[in-house]
């Protein structure tokens, strides 16, 4: 099934083989899920004559697929259900994705295309750090190596200590994670003397969370390695959907397997290119969960359609900024966490840990804290360029507090950027 010559389709064709595709997911949701079809208006599939036509169609949040729990928007006999991932939330239901055995073949062909597109081979050895469980992330990176005939470790989070032996003596090349695990690993390798310089390691791929260019810039220089960012959500069918190239100008997106719309996250109307919105997905090979106009809360833009100096054809969007729901809305001002991290890592000695505390004082007055762990003591210049780097930010003083690395608490999984407490 994997279609590298696919990567360097010309626009029109590319486009056209979009529609196809468009049309044929639509008429499986049409056979297969008659509640899902009426939800998108029962629109007539012959009607798609260009891709603009699906703006018509209404947007789909993830509320929508909590309420669909297990399977109100599967598209697939169940019979021909071959496995499984789960979104689970501090909130409401979970979401189930199913997969049929194609949609399994096709998250190892998106997987492998990434891979590849990383200068990943089959000679590498991958150590595969996400869990191999309900979340999509390990087994996304396992289908993937298997495609292209890597040898991989699939030891998944945790036990540093022998991330660092089989890393070591099992000559790791490429390292699998989500975001900010790696700096865990690069803590914890100061702690232990363990050397990276001395490792083979030489690609570390990571995504699942935003990071910043500057967070980046800190792990590539730690470890000595390059660094590509993937994307990919469970409701899209798993980690894979894009990665950047070595060209590193914007991350690809399998057009054949998605389509892309950048949208208004207030109105849901669709942006031109080049302006920020939020992604919005509808997926075009996929079976068991078919995702129509799919809004990922991903903070983004496209950045370009033209052919990428890697040849590839597929469209580039920008890093991901944030995400619609971990805006900040302090004293009427709007940032993302990514803003108060990018303008705090460019500082020498600030580390990569750092955390936003939002509360009310007791009359009732928003407050601020910013915590920012240090690797050596800032000098008082440095300490005023930064708060004055805030005031020109946010436009109000914030005095953020320095403390000694370590001193934050290390959350299981996904970094802890933000604690809101005003409403509490
Ligand atoms: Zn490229």
């Amino acid at each position: 099934m994997w279609q590298p010559n696919l990567e360097s389709l010309d626009r029109d064709q590319l486009e056209q083989l979009q529609l196809t595709r468009l049309r044929e997911t639509l008429a499986r949701i049409a056979a297969h899920n008659r509640d899902y079809y009426a939800r998108l208006g029962s629109p007539r599939v012959e009607a798609f004559t260009s891709l603009d036509a699906i703006r018509a169609l209404p947007l789909l949040t993830k509320k929508d697929l909590r309420d669909a729990y297990p399977y109100g928007l599967a598209c697939a006999p169940h019979q021909d259900f071959a496995r499984m991932q789960m979104i689970s939330g501090t909130t409401g239901k979970p979401v189930i994705c199913p997969y049929t055995k194609n949609d399994i073949a096709q998250w190892r062909e998106i997987m492998a295309r990434c891979y590849t597109a990383a200068g990943v081979t089959g000679a590498d050895i991958i150590q595969i750090t996400p869990s191999m469980g309900l979340p999509n992330g390990g087994f996304g990176f396992h289908f993937g190596a298997e495609e292209i005939g890597a040898f991989y470790i699939p030891i998944g989070p945790g036990r540093t200590l022998l991330q660092f032996q089989l890393m070591q003596d099992l000559g790791a090349t490429v390292l699998t994670a989500i975001a900010t695990y790696p700096i865990r690993l690069i803590e914890a390798a100061r702690e232990e003397n363990f050397d990276f310089g001395k490792s083979s390691l030489r690609v570390g791929i990571f995504g699942s969370e935003m990071w910043s260019d500057e967070l980046r810039k800190k792990i590539e220089n730690s470890m000595g390695i390059e660094t590509f960012d993937i994307i990919g959500m469970t409701e899209t069918g798993g980690v894979g959907m894009g990665i950047d190239c070595a060209a590193h100008q914007g991350v690809h997106i399998w057009q054949d397997h998605y389509l892309v719309e950048i949208v208004n996250p207030k109105t849901g109307d669709v942006l031109d290119d080049g302006a920020e919105g939020e992604l919005v997905i509808t997926t075009l090979t996929r079976e068991a969960f078919p995702m129509i106009r799919y809004r990922t809360g991903d903070i983004t833009r496209v950045l370009a359609r033209e052919q990428c100096a890697c040849e590839r054809t597929h469209i580039r969007i920008d890093r991901f900024r944030g995400r619609t729901d971990d805006m900040i809305i302090y004293k009427g001002v709007n940032f993302y966490p990514s803003q108060i991290e990018t303008l705090l890592l460019k500082h020498d000695g600030v580390a990569a840990d750092y955390q936003i505390v939002l509360a009310h004082d007791p009359r009732g007055n928003e407050t601020m804290d910013i915590v920012v762990e240090v690797s050596a003591p800032l000098s008082s210049d440095q300490v005023a360029r930064i708060q004055r780097e805030l005031y020109d930010f946010v436009g109000l003083t914030v005095e953020p507090q320095f403390v000694k690395q370590g001193e934050l608490p290390r959350a299981p999984g996904k970094a802890v950027r933000v604690i809101d407490k005003r409403n509490a």
